[in-house]
């Protein structure tokens, strides 16, 4: 592990502060250091998020929606309007005698002064529909003067991430400088020679050269593609740095001991003797996969994935077991409290009886309660302690933590997981981990996600389960689901009714408005599920009707949750926030809105909240027509199948790796330019040169590691 990822070095260009090139100031410097930038190096590797070309001016009347390009035309009407809010609309005409709007919302009266009928303007953005033919959303534009006739652009134009307060400009030309500052081929490359020449990839230095500024003889497409071979030699050389700080941290966990559970697991059978079912062949299997980890002194570091209702809890349990059974403690962890409160429930009612004490810990217990479980957790009364972050926190120590077990991992980060580990961290040991979660990933991508964990899937449901009936219907046949709903509550069951958005192309304000966009498009859905929660109970008076958004608070939320889990609500209007591990077995009809644009895998969570109990249940799916080549796919592998395993395979293929592994989901670090999806197939390569650097050059994959991740990789340290 290098002792200082991050630490700089004048001598070494890689490791040259940034406050040496020209106009980086201490309050630039701060800025850029922020966002983890702090050498040389790393603005190598801040790699353009895209490329503009404004190499060439497209003629109006060819423009196609979402094809972003330059155009340059003559103002012929301006418009303010305040409907809504305030805006700004520009006409702009051409040559090929086609009109494109240019639309503002924010704006100074200066930017209206400009825009005179006749005014030569030329622009850069996105064309959508709007209401009068395409128009263009706050695009980057310059006015033109009487005579004046500016060239075009000779290359493509890197567009680099924004940096609070480094502006775009000088963003550019501290790249620019930087780049001047590259080493020769042989200081910088770290890939083994054969693998480049094999694969026809340039070396790190030529690869920079061009992702950064693409020579004006480049292959466009294939930039804008992200296909181009520079920049799949820098993804290989990325994905390669993950995966090895991946393999490193596993290894080093893995230098730890761990206590064994060799005791012969008399209370596991004792509770398996007590349920009223027997375990699938494979909860068996992964459980005996448990048993053989937790015998040995290593830490266990194991993804248990299961489809949803494929029984992981019980499995879990009985894990716990080993442990209570050799005299260490579990923590068991879910990322919402209601799903906490449901371990809680199903643990207490398994394990109470073999007399393990039970206990829990969350966000709300607080004051006396608090401490009172903080003292039991410390001097070892509790066995088994059940909750959500609050777990995490300081101030939280066990006695002799031996099992920690996650659920729902990728609502997780990686390193929320370490600090939980780290509460275990006693003697030099650590304890066990499993991580079970409902989303399964595909091999490919659970090989580079989680690299540091042996994955073993439930790839079996319980007998006797009826697979949910799953239909889609266009939105106009919305009346008919009323009664449907009516019938099913008249015969005493529940049913989910789940609001989504349709996009509102004309409100993205472009990259600025991005992180306020999300914003606003939470309080959008809230609405909307407002808007049909009213609806609903205006059309099924004789219903007790619930609502859940995001907006509401989380006492809110879990209040309404509450209530429709005790039956106490027939219908609940809800956002795709009830997505995760909800138990509700009554309720046997869900209805998705505007299914279309959400992801196969998010959909199948969502239909997993119904077919828990013993009632035929369905999932209705409604969309809006027309409905795209790529949707019309998804819905109909919905209808086709309820394995998780197949639709995570089909969600990959159809949509990309995004959102079954964002970030946010995984915590593992965003990657500046590989895209999993994209790239899949360069991960063979990356396990293969893997192996051969970890086990024949570690200091080049240490290097590999610091370059791409530096920092990052400070939480390896184990
Ligand atoms: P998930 O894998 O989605 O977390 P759960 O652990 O919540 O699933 O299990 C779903 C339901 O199935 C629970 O009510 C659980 O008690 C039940 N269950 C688990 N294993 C079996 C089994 N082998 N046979 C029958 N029912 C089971
Ligand atoms: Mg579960």
């Amino acid at each position: 592990m290098p002792a200082s990822p991050k630490s700089t070095d004048p001598a070494d260009p890689a490791r040259t502060p940034l406050s040496t090139l020209a106009g980086v100031g201490a309050r630039t410097a701060e800025k850029l250091a922020a966002r983890g930038l702090l050498t040389l190096q790393d603005l190598w590797l801040q790699l353009p998020r895209r490329y503009e070309d404004r190499t060439r001016l497209a003629p109006i009347r060819g423009l196609q929606p979402g094809m972003p390009v330059q155009v340059e035309g003559v103002v012929e009407a301006v418009e303010r309007g305040f409907r809504y809010r305030p805006s700004l609309r520009v006409a702009l005409g051409d040559d090929s005698r086609a009109t494109l709007v240019l639309r503002f919302f924010h704006f100074r009266a200066t930017q209206v002064a400009q825009f005179r009928v006749g005014a030569r303007v030329r622009c850069y953005g996105t064309p959508r529909p709007g209401q009068h033919g395409l128009e263009m959303v706050h695009p980057t534009y310059r006015l033109l003067g009487d005579e004046e006739q500016p060239g075009l652009g000779e290359r493509l134009d890197p567009v680099y991430p924004q940096i609070e307060g480094v502006g775009a400009a000088t963003m550019r030309r501290l790249i620019r400088q930087a780049l001047e500052r590259l080493p020769d081929d042989d200081t910088l490359e770290l890939l083994p020679k054969a693998v480049l020449r094999e694969r026809h990839l340039p070396s790190l230095r030529a690869a920079l050269l061009t992702a950064h500024h693409p020579p004006p003889d480049a292959d466009v497409a294939a930039l804008l593609a992200g296909t181009h071979p520079a920049q799949r030699r820098l993804v290989l050389e990325e994905l390669l740095a993950h995966h090895l700080s991946l393999r490193r941290q596993r290894i080093t966990l893995q230098r730890h001991a761990a206590p064994a559970f060799a005791k012969a697991g008399a209370l596991a059978d004792r509770l398996r003797a007590a349920l009223p079912f027997a375990l699938t062949g494979a909860q068996q299997r992964v459980f005996d996969q448990l048993v053989r980890d937790l015998r040995r002194p290593v830490p266990m570091l194991r993804l248990v994935q299961g489809d949803v209702g494929s029984g992981k809890t019980v499995v879990a349990a009985l894990a716990a077991l080993l442990a209570v059974e050799s005299g260490a403690q579990v923590a068991l962890m879910a990322p919402t409290e209601l799903l906490a409160e449901q371990h809680l429930a199903s643990f207490r009612a398994w394990l109470e009886p073999l007399g393990v004490r039970v206990g829990w810990l969350a966000g709300k217990v607080a004051g006396k309660a608090r401490t009172q479980a903080r003292a039991a957790i410390a001097d070892g009364t509790l066995q088994v302690v059940v909750g959500t972050h609050a777990l995490m926190q300081e101030g939280v120590a066990f006695r002799n933590l031996g099992l920690v077990i996650v659920d729902e991992q990728h609502r997780f980060g990686v390193h929320q997981r370490l600090a939980l580990r780290d509460k275990g961290t006693e003697g030099g040991r650590v304890p066990h981990q499993l991580v079970m979660t409902a989303t399964p990933i595909p091999r490919t991508l659970a090989m580079t996600a989680y690299a540091d964990l042996d994955v073993s899937a439930i790839d079996e449901l319980p007998p006797g389960r009826a697979p949910v009936r799953t239909v889609a219907l266009s939105a106009q046949r919305r009346p008919e689901l009323i009664e449907r709903i009516r019938g099913a509550c008249a015969e005493g069951r529940q049913a989910y009714w789940v609001c989504t958005l349709i996009e509102e192309d004309n409100d993205k304000p472009g990259e600025a408005g991005s992180a306020a966009g999300s914003g606003a498009r939470s309080e959008m859905v809230a609405q909307a599920a407002q808007g049909t929660f009213e609806a609903l109970c205006a059309a099924l008076p004789e219903l007790r009707v619930g609502l859940v958004h995001g907006r509401m608070k989380a006492a809110d939320k879990q209040h309404a949750m509450r209530r429709f889990k005790n039956g106490e609500i027939d219908l609940l209007v809800a956002t795709t926030v009830i997505e995760v591990g909800v138990d509700v077995p009554n309720a046997s009809l869900m209805i998705v809105e505007n299914a279309e644009r959400l992801g196969l895998s998010q959909l199948h969570q969502l239909r997993g909240r119904v077919g828990r109990g013993s009632a035929e249940s369905s999932c209705v799916l409604l969309y809006q027509p027309p409905l795209s080549q790529t949707a019309r796919q998804r819905l109909a592998t919905l209808r086709e199948t309820n394995d998780g395993f197949v639709i995570a395979e089909k969600d990959l293929e159809l949509r990309g790796p995004g959102e079954l592994l964002g970030t946010r989901q995984t915590g593992l670090a965003a990657f500046r330019v590989a895209d999993l999806a994209r790239d899949a197939d360069l991960l063979p390569v990356v396990h293969g040169i893997g192996d051969r650097l970890l086990h024949k050059a570690p200091a080049v994959a240490d290097r590999l590691i610091e370059r791409w991740i530096g920092g990052a990789a400070r939480y390896a340290g184990a």
